[in-house]
């Protein structure tokens, strides 16, 4: 089809791909040579669709930065050829992947849309089906020659979101992922309705990819109870060089005495210590009540509202990155990618 949209669909793995062996009734990944036989809809697109899958298939929980590497760097390679791209990948992880390239694919002016199921595309009830071509419509969208979504997004059940402020919340409905802080780019219903205010400004500008990732990171979740050989244990984990601490409400942490001393001596001895709420609304705000006052004496750095997926993934973008502990203490706190409020 002369001057239609052109479409890369990337396969990673997960649940959607998969169909049952007529055999064995296992859920097994199928070829995506077949693809217009389990969707043959497809083909009424007005779309040129080009498939790539990843060899080997992988559940998402298996997913590594090493991938994310790869991937961001096919998306490099066929970035000029492409007008939007697809990208088909397990649901448990989604949300760290589509952050980590959020944060890797720099100046990005196309849509890259994550999508996957909770049921296999080769079942009857699959919701696989309906986020595979949606996602595809709006991987596809333009609007005065440019495209409507600049920017990775997870496209599930019916809600476009932006990547990096999205979590995996529900392992049963097929409403899986939630964006508590920042409003769905997109609804899908009878109509497609984009939710302008809110969706990325392209800047015309050309894509870098950083390909370079640090992942001596570590996450902290507080718990009531948490014992001074638990902290210690993390906190002396070899070659770490960044912790998200997650914390209680808007940024809340214990404040007995051994505690504080033991995260001041680590950011004296240079961790980055990431201050982000276990709560999927909301904000830290170091300060606002006592117990979060000594985080932020001690040198903590609030992540205001940051998702845990985006933080993780920002810290690894920013260490690969060689920036020193003061520029990244910075750009911890500043909006890079539309991934935090600030
Ligand atoms: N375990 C699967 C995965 O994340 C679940 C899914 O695809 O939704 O790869």
């Amino acid at each position: 089809m002369k001057n239609a949209p052109a479409i890369l669909v990337i396969y990673t793995g997960g649940t959607i791909g998969m169909i049952q062996n007529p055999e064995t009734g296992a859920l097994q990944p199928f070829n995506f040579d077949s693809v217009y036989e389990q969707i043959p809809v497809l083909e009424n697109l007005d779309y040129n669709i080009d498939f790539y899958s990843f060899d080997p298939l992988i559940d998402s929980s298996d997913m590594h930065p090493e991938f994310w590497i790869h991937l961001a760097g096919l998306i490099e390679e066929k970035y000029e050829s492409y007008d939007g791209f697809v990208v088909l990948h397990g649901s448990d992880t989604m949300a760290y992947t589509a952050s980590a390239l959020s944060f890797m694919l720099e100046n990005l002016n196309k849509p890259v849309i994550f999508t996957g199921s909770q049921l296999p595309l080769g079942v009857i009830r699959t919701d696989g089906r309906e986020n595979f071509i949606n996602s595809i419509e709006i991987a596809a969208a333009s609007k005065d020659n440019t495209p409507v979504i600049p920017e990775v997004a997870i496209y599930f059940e019916n809600r476009l979101f932006r990547a990096n402020r999205t979590s995996k919340l529900n392992a049963e409905n097929f409403n899986a992922f939630y964006s508590g802080n920042y409003p769905a780019l997109a609804e899908v219903g009878v109509h497609v309705k984009y939710n302008y205010n809110y969706i990325g400004k392209p800047n015309f500008k050309k894509l870098i990819v950083h390909k370079e990732l640090d992942y001596n990171v570590g996450i902290l979740k507080l718990f009531p109870g948490i014992s001074k050989n638990t902290v210690e244990a993390i906190l002396n984990t070899n070659g770490l060089k960044a912790l998200i601490l997650e914390t209680f409400g808007a940024g809340n942490a214990p404040t007995n005495k051994w505690f504080i001393e033991l995260l001041e001596q680590a950011i004296k001895k240079g961790l980055i210590i990431y201050n982000v709420t276990q709560c999927k609304e909301g904000s830290v705000e170091i300060g606002k009540y006592e117990t979060s006052v000594d985080l932020g004496r001690i040198g903590v750095i609030g992540g205001n509202d940051i998702t845990t997926e985006s933080a993780i993934t920002k810290l690894m973008y920013l260490l690969g990155s060689g920036f020193d502990s003061e520029a990244i203490s910075r750009l911890l706190q500043t909006d890079l990618r539309g991934e935090i409020t600030i």
